[in-house]
């Protein structure tokens, strides 16, 4: 028999063996077709997400997330970007418009600040990772709710587990707060190490503050250098 008719044959048969072999990642191997997030119930879906192996594993299951309101009344999930292997992560509280509309986080006038500061410490936005405890936009902008939070949280523990960052930076009140205490003020905790779940720790203020109030720029850029010289790195001569 011919190559080609014993093709024929085997396709008919229902064998087709002339594709290269799909090779599932872990995610899919382990489950399947996978579950939206909204299907699962509260420690079913913790665990689920617990024992994703693989940060664009994760990526695809929390887009598709419709767990709290806030889902509804924004375009999309952001879930954050960056290295996989970055040494700082650093984390805001809640995508806002311009995070909303291109599903990426700290894009905004914030977010050209993020960069700057990221820059005077000798790094690309490439070599770090950025994201925030919310991943969804609350509407006009408004602080997310504890309750949010909590909603919101299994997916920041499962990135933190995969990318294992030296250092987390908690830019403002709202993700310090979420990470560290429900009481916690940033004026006093920035510039002071915390820890969190094994990482490090240091709260600052976020971005959108120093374009508020200029005067909050030396503080910070003290807060990263006391980052930099924890992972021993030398930021710009
Ligand atoms: S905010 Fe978080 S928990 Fe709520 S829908 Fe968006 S991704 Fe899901």
């Amino acid at each position: 028999m011919k190559p080609r008719d014993r093709e024929e044959e085997l396709r008919q048969a229902g064998l087709d063996f002339s594709s290269k072999p799909h090779r599932p990642s872990g995610f899919q191997r382990r489950a399947g077709t996978p579950p939206a997030p909204g299907e699962l119930a509260g420690a079913e879906f913790l665990r689920f997400v617990g024992e994703i192996d693989d940060l664009e594993d994760l990526e695809r299951f929390a887009l598709e997330c419709s767990r709290c309101h806030l889902r509804s009344g924004c375009k999309g999930v952001v879930f954050g970007e960056g290295s996989p292997r970055a040494q700082i992560a650093f984390v805001g509280e809640a995508p806002g418009a311009d995070e909303d509309r291109l599903g990426r986080p700290f894009v905004g006038r914030a977010g050209k600040l993020l960069d700057r500061i990221i820059d005077a410490c000798g790094l690309l936005r490439d070599e770090v990772y950025i994201t925030n405890i919310v991943k969804c936009r609350p509407a006009a902008n408004r602080t997310p709710t504890e309750e949010e939070r909590n909603y919101c949280i299994p997916y920041l523990h499962a990135q933190m587990r995969l990318v294992r960052p030296g250092v987390l930076v908690s830019l403002g009140a709202a993700a310090t707060q979420g990470l560290i205490r429900p009481d916690a003020k940033i004026t006093r905790m920035r510039g002071t190490w915390q820890e969190w779940r094994g990482i490090k720790v240091m709260p600052t203020f976020h971005p959108a503050a120093l374009l508020r109030d200029p005067r909050k720029r030396p503080p910070v850029w003290e807060d990263m250098k006391s980052v930099l010289e924890e992972l021993g790195l030398r930021g710009p001569a």
